[in-house]
């Protein structure tokens, strides 16, 4: 039976990546009458949260993208969550060193941080030389003991090349030399995601391995660890990334990318869904409007959509309205913009923001209406009132909206600290900075406090909306 798997690491705010890559196997699944589970990957116990995990739950959720194993439910082949499983690696990583495929390294972070320095200045791509790897068993049994920090990593043929057929790309065909002796226990004991990732897929028996095509070059490793451990592998399936329209990655440095983003400007899921799901086949023009189940009767992996992955807001606007107008019964619609509100935590924040500053709540559309917009549809003339130039406009635009990006934790004092520093830096008033900015992120001159507007409307909005306004 066909098993697959969405596999996100709860690092950040839930991906729209993830919701494509999810509703592939979600799919994938429905049409081969197979289960689709959740395994979330914690490895990296830094970047992992509990509250991220939860919101990647709520925001699959959300997409109608259910599992049928997970995290929150459990099932046969749990726990469904990595650090949990903890315990079950280790045999499989012994089995590689007992066996001679891999080897303890002892490598302090900045001996490998000069290594991959020299090699870059030689203009060689930063890969491990391979040093612990004559070490003596009695030296490492020694320095084991001793109690220095090690981690284990994995041989790499030194000839020939990995040759295998992903489910997309057909035959691949990578070199060994390419590949990294990849670390496969850290030295605080846990896995990495490759080691993990093998193991889990193996225990929890998935069939096939969908996902983004930026793991395609891990497949080498994937494939001798499964060897290494006498496994047979799943087949690989490695989708085109969702694009701009200039070919650039959709990325969270670039655009805005997480789920909620989405759903706090009243996208409906089925919009989304159907937007994503028509990467997936092949249509003839007025065919566009589908539900999942209409999805997965399209659905046909051996035939996805040959336009590549282009993330045409455009498109998704114009599903999304159609979904409204055609899909939604007066009754169904009203049910659910008032859903939608009650839902709506940027509606929360701004009418916190607003109680002290309106007399009759049907003031509230124009005073914090920018909240909830993709575009303020802004020209020059809205900058009228401002005192500045229009140079000058494009100056503070040109230097504000960079500098921001240097802030590591978005949020009210820091935006107030950051703009404090660059009209500082600029030599200009904080007045003379911030009044065009207000214009930038509401529209109007008159609004809500705008650092708080700035946090509320988050670091990609408030990137986008510079950006316009420079222009
Ligand atoms: P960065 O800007 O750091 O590259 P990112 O936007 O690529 O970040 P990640 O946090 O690396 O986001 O990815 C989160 C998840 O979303 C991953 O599972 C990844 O496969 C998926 N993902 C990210 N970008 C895309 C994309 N453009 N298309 C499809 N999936 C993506
Ligand atoms: N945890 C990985 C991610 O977030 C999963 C990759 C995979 O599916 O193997 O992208």
């Amino acid at each position: 039976p066909v098993r697959v798997r969405i596999a996100p690491s709860p690092t950040g705010e839930p991906h729209v990546g993830t919701a494509y890559i999810a509703l592939f196997n979600y799919l994938f699944a429905k049409k081969n009458g197979g289960e689709f589970i959740l395994r979330i990957e914690d490895t990296d116990a830094t970047r992992s949260t509990p509250e991220f995990e939860q919101k990647v739950l709520d925001a699959l959720k959300w997409c109608g993208l259910t599992w049928s194993e997970g995290p929150d439910i459990g099932g046969p082949y749990g726990p469904y969550r990595q650090s949990d499983r903890k315990d079950t690696y280790l045999p499989f990583v012994e089995q590689i060193v007992s066996n001679g495929h891999g080897f303890r390294c002892f490598c302090t972070p900045e001996r490998l941080a000069e290594m991959r320095d020299a090699q870059r200045a030689a203009g060689k791509p930063p890969k491990y030389d391979g040093r612990c790897l004559t070490l003596s068993a009695e030296e490492v049994t020694t320095r084991m003991a001793a109690g220095e920090p090690t981690v284990v990593r994995m041989k790499i043929p030194t000839e020939g090349s990995c040759k295998f057929t992903d489910g997309v790309y057909g035959d691949v065909d990578i070199p060994w030399d390419a590949v990294d002796m990849q670390v496969l226990l850290k030295a605080d004991g846990m896995p990495t995601y490759h080691m993990a990732n093998v193991v889990d897929d193996h225990m929890m028996k998935i069939t096939h391995v969908a996902r983004g095509e930026e793991w395609l070059s891990s497949v080498p490793k994937h494939i001798l660890i499964y060897q290494y451990l006498g496994l047979e592998p799943p087949v690989f399936m490695h989708l085109s990334l969702m694009r701009n329209h200039d070919k650039s990655k959709l990325s969270k440095r670039k655009n805005p990318t997480s789920i909620s983003y989405y759903t706090a400007l009243g996208y409906l899921p089925e919009a989304l869904m159907n937007f994503l799901g028509l990467f997936f086949i092949q249509i003839s023009e007025g065919e566009e409007l589908l539900s999942m189940e209409e999805l997965a009767a399209k659905f046909d992996p051996e035939n996805l959509s040959k336009a590549g992955a282009i993330f045409d807001i455009q498109k998704l606007d114009w599903l999304n309205g159609r979904w409204i107008r055609e899909k939604l019964s007066e009754d169904e619609f009203a049910g659910r913009v008032l859903a939608w509100a009650m839902e709506n935590d940027r509606l929360k924040e701004g009418l916190k923001l607003s109680q002290s500053r309106i007399t009759k709540l049907g003031e509230l559309p124009d005073l914090a209406g920018f909240l909830l917009k993709s575009d303020l549809g802004l020209d020059a003339s809205a900058f009228a009132k401002v005192k500045s130039t229009p140079e000058e406009l494009v100056e503070i635009f040109n230097t504000v909206q960079p500098d921001l990006e240097k802030i590591l934790e978005w949020n009210v004092e820091t935006i107030e600290a950051e703009l404090r520093a660059i009209a500082d830096r600029m030599g200009k008033k904080l007045k003379v900075v911030v009044a065009p900015l207000f214009v930038a992120m509401s529209g109007s001159s008159r609004s809500l406090p705008l650092f708080d507007s700035m946090a509320i409307l988050g670091r990609s909005v408030v990137r986008q909306r510079l950006k316009l306004a420079a222009q």
